[in-house]
């Protein structure tokens, strides 16, 4: 299928673009630290295409629930390749991936309790596990994380000495063994300063606590793609410059998680004008888009674009001062953007959103109308890895009501 040929609304990834940025990420880890270990963030976009395009370049899963734990194995993982993550861990997945040496970072005190009754079931065995680390990153670097002042929730906090019974109540246990830290912090500036401030506090907590590791995790949280913004070459040589105070590539691997910095080039949105419609005097412009489907969280204030005029429509469109381009739902909210001076819109002239790989296929609700189809653009051509949602995958694991029980 080519261009134009495709029904909208659709997302498109564009592989060429997906690689470029999968290899900028490897080759400059590469080059800082070249022990490392990339886990993909299924929660970012876990479309089964993408997520087994990135394990096909030996890319681990990192979930954080046991529904994504499921889905990774069910994409090909072993229990060995996923990173399991988070507060709300399933006890059967929690053991499994213990079991088998993935990648478990503690977050809470009831996965504690179940580590010391694992280990009390396998006594022969080594558990090796890392700690959600929470420490005051917004003093570091004030006015760049997201939740500010206020703090994140995961993890053991470093401040209050939670972090410091943790390491205790794991050395008092025979048979764990504290082999990493997990450091995800989320920022508001995702700046190279953030992931030095990051590797400055692995460095800490390994001087203060006698840690020997062999992984440090520095999270998610990268900027990818977007002009005038960091980039992977940005971050890692600054990350390395900082962990080498502390630690070896020999000795410790990095592992990184990125999510959204490795998807949002690569993928557009495309959405098409079914309705111009005057009210006052105002100019509407219906779509088939839906602000639901690219900011579901109802953040964003603008959004990048581009417009591909009907090429049946007229050849000349008269300027317009103001069109308000709002999408298919029924909800007043559901407006996404003011055009401003631009050409007169038409039914059958497209919007196509950019940088929208994050958070929007994973994210947007099944409201009014499902998942829409899913391309990758190859060479030039248009190859359909999600069919869009009907009634048919709505209704599954559904019951109807029966008068009769
Ligand atoms: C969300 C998340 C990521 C990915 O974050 P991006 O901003 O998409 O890069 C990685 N690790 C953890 C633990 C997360 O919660």
């Amino acid at each position: 299928m080519t261009e134009r040929e495709y029904r909208t609304p659709c997302f498109i990834i564009d592989e060429e673009k997906l690689l470029r940025d999968f290899n900028m990420l490897k080759d400059s880890l590469e080059a800082s630290w070249n022990h490392y270990r990339i886990g993909y963030s299924f929660k970012t976009n876990s479309l089964p295409w993408l997520v087994t395009f990135l394990k096909a370049r030996g890319v681990m899963a990192e979930v954080v629930s046991d529904d994504e734990y499921a889905l990774a194995r069910w994409l090909g993982f072993a229990d060995g390749e996923i990173i399991y993550n988070g507060p709300v861990k399933e006890r059967a997945s929690f053991e499994q991936a213990l079991l088998a040496g993935g990648i478990v970072n503690l977050d809470g005190q009831r996965e504690l309790d179940w580590l010391e009754e694992l280990c009390g079931a396998h006594p022969d065995r080594r558990f090796l596990v890392g700690i959600r680390v929470n420490f005051n990153l917004e003093s570091l670097c004030p006015g760049e994380t997201t939740m500010g002042e206020e703090g994140g929730r995961f993890g053991f906090s470093y401040e209050n000495g939670a972090f410091a019974r943790v390491v205790e109540r794991l050395r008092r246990t025979e048979g764990i063994e504290i082999a990493g830290l997990h450091l995800h912090s989320s920022s508001k500036s995702r700046s190279v300063d953030i992931f030095r401030a990051i590797a400055a506090m692995a460095c800490r907590l390994k001087r203060e606590f006698d840690l020997d590791l062999s992984y440090v995790d520095l999270g998610g949280g990268y900027c990818g793609g977007l002009p005038g913004r960091p980039q992977y070459p940005d971050y890692f040589p600054a990350v390395a410059g900082v962990l080498r105070e502390e630690f070896t590539p020999e000795r410790t691997a990095l592992i990184v998680e990125p999510g959204i910095s490795l998807l949002s080039s690569a993928t557009t949105f495309v959405t098409q004008v079914l309705d111009v419609r005057d009210i006052g005097d105002r100019r509407y412009l219906i779509t088939d888009g839906s602000r639901f489907q690219i900011d579901p969280t109802m953040i964003k204030s603008s959004y990048l674009f581009h417009l591909e005029l009907d090429p049946s429509g007229p050849k000349e469109r008269p300027e317009m001062e103001r069109q308000c381009v709002s999408g298919y739902s029924c909800m007043e909210v559901d407006r996404l953007f003011e055009l401003e001076n631009g050409p007169e819109l038409m039914a059958g002239d497209r919007i196509v959103y950019e940088n929208v790989g994050g958070y929007t296929m994973s994210l947007s609700p099944l409201f009014i109308q499902y998942f829409p189809d899913v391309y990758v653009r190859r060479e030039g051509e248009l190859k359909k890895v999600r069919e869009r949602w009907t009634p048919r995958e709505y209704v599954q694991n559904c019951m109807l009501y029966q008068e009769e029980i």
